[in-house]
């Protein structure tokens, strides 16, 4: 088997654990595997081994995926700039890097131009750090209630990165405030906003993250990487 192979079948085992510790099953966790940096070649190969969604968080590296391979669904899942978003909106499946409301509104208005309607997750700085994108947990309600004029948007989730940490257990409080947050915005009555995605857990952490209710894993090293580099 290659490496390729060792490292999916022991995250999909992974996801299929954690996902039963929280009374769920395998099918009801999407694996996203982070492309960046990764050849064509080898998103190939682990498409043709089930992989159905990768992610990537710079437009130009997208673009130059998507242009030769556009079967998968990609996702935008890095910091996305406003005058970004003409060349991806049509070609993402998810965007999970909304964090205001001048990108949303960019969204809206490129999704009207081609007449679809386009998915977002909402960023979440859950542990307030200034070296990373997103808003604050408590924002989160305010930005879904003024999204809802745009038409073209769905909203569809939220999503974090959570910190990097020494053991995953450190970040179980992040997952477990998430997870609140999206089940109280779940509860609210809000045009263009329908909770189904917690996007949250990477190579590092993502057990603990599906244990406190993501379903969807965002995991790029663990997958791609040969066994001997870790
Ligand atoms: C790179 C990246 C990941 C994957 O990180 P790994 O630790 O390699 O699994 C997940 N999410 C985002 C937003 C990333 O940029």
């Amino acid at each position: 088997m290659t490496d390729l192979q060792l490292n999916l079948t022991e995250i999909q085992e992974n996801i299929a654990s954690a996902a039963k510790k929280s009374g769920r099953k395998a099918n009801d966790i999407t694996l996203v595997g982070v492309s960046k940096t990764v050849s064509l070649e080898l998103i190939q190969n682990a498409f043709d081994l089930g992989v159905q969604h990768f992610g990537e968080n710079r437009v130009q590296e997208f673009l130059l995926k998507y242009n030769q391979f556009e079967k998968p669904n990609w996702h935008m899942i890095g910091h996305l700039q406003t005058n970004k978003v003409k060349f991806i909106v049509e070609k993402v499946k998810l965007i999970h890097s909304v964090d205001s409301l001048r990108l949303a509104q960019e969204i809206d208005k490129r999704a009207a131009m081609h007449n679809i309607k386009i998915d977002i997750l909402i960023e979440i700085n859950i542990a307030d750090e200034d070296t990373k994108h997103g808003i604050k947990p408590q924002d989160a309600l305010f930005l879904l209630e003024q999204m809802q004029q745009f038409p073209n948007i769905r909203a569809k989730g939220l999503m974090c990165i959570a910190p990097y940490v020494e053991t995953p257990e450190q970040n179980r409080k992040y997952f477990e405030k998430m997870n609140r947050l999206f089940i109280d915005i779940k509860t609210k009555p809000l045009h263009n906003t329908d909770m189904r995605f917690l996007s949250m857990g990477m190579t590092g952490d993502y057990q603990v993250a599906i244990e406190e209710g993501a379903n969807i894993v965002r995991i790029g090293t663990g997958l791609f990487e040969g066994k001997q580099k870790h």
